[in-house]
């Protein structure tokens, strides 16, 4: 590859939002058969408003969304950043916790006035035989609403649901590389429905759903393994070890560091159709040369 072509191309590229950290993921770009989106900041804007407060027992829905709200500030998950303006708009106070720690890709825990409060997914509910109302669980999430549980002491105090806003770039993203032929796939450490739900409004060719980190990357390797070329789109801490993985690693600009230090390309805009955009460029630069 002639260096001079490869360098003008890294720079009408860096003009257009894409900045390339590494080239050979930049020449991969051209040769791509399937392209992966993490779901939550990548394909949605991570943006997480509650909608739906259920209590259980003699819970309020204040005191669920306060107890959620105290430790959620030690999180910098969407779902924390979501959870924690509810709880300021509804003029709560602002609850000490100690103790935090975090449940990788399974939510959060923490001290709370001598208690113990979860925040956690449905995964960790159903692990753990707690019982709640399936029929209200299932309505929200085939509603595309992302729903969490909060725990005292281990007993469930309620549900809080929250809807995130689907990119309408995303879409386009999805239909063009349908156009050439490319598949697109769904790798989320959410709940199922909620994936389907998200899925069906962009016509994703595939999903997978409540995957933890590692098993991003496993699943990364899987698709490698049937000899295709794959790029890896994502924006948090948890997309890290799958970006690392695939062919092409790609991060959202507003996502985290980590994300950002792990990919060979930052959309700088945030906007997934420049995945097609980049395999234009890709395609541009390296068909100029021998
Ligand atoms: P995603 O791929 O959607 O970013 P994560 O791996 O970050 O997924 O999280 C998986 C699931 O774990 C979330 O859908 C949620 O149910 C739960 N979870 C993770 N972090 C938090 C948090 N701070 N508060 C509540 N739940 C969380
Ligand atoms: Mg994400």
């Amino acid at each position: 590859a002639a260096p001079l072509v490869v360098a003008v191309s890294t720079s009408i590229s860096a003009k257009k939002g894409l900045l390339i950290r590494n080239r050979a993921g930049f020449e991969d770009a051209r040769h791509l058969n399937a392209v992966v989106f993490d779901k939550t900041g990548t394909l949605t804007k991570g943006e997480f408003g509650v909608t739906n407060i259920i209590p259980s027992g003699d819970y309020t829905k204040d005191e669920v969304l306060q107890f959620a709200a105290a430790i959620e500030q030690n999180s910098e998950h969407p779902i924390a950043t979501g959870i924690v303006s509810s709880a300021k708009d509804q003029g709560l106070e602002q609850k000490r916790v100690t103790d935090f720690e975090s449940i990788t890709g399974k939510g959060i825990q923490g001290q709370v006035g001598g208690q113990k409060i979860n925040v956690v997914s449905p995964k960790y509910v159903n692990d753990n035989n707690l019982s709640f109302d399936e029929q209200q669980f299932n309505e929200l999430s085939e509603e595309g609403k992302t729903v969490v549980f909060v725990l005292v002491e281990d007993q469930l105090a309620g549900m809080i649901a929250l809807a995130d806003i689907v990119r309408e770039t995303a879409k386009e993203a999805v239909s063009a590389l349908k156009e050439q032929g490319i598949h697109s796939i769904m790798l989320t450490g959410d709940n199922q429905k909620v994936a389907n739900w998200v899925a069906k409004q962009l016509g994703i060719d595939e999903v997978y759903a409540e995957v933890l980190p590692d098993d991003k990357a496993n699943q990364i390797k899987e698709i490698k393994d049937k000899g295709w070329k794959v790029a890896m789109t994502g924006d948090g801490v948890n997309d890290a070890p799958a970006l690392a993985t695939a062919h092409l690693g790609i991060a959202i600009g507003a996502g985290t560091d980590v994300a950002m230090e792990t990919a060979d390309v930052i959309l700088v805009q945030s906007n997934p159709n420049d995945v097609v955009e980049l395999m234009e460029l890709s395609k541009k630069t390296y068909r100029k040369m021998v």
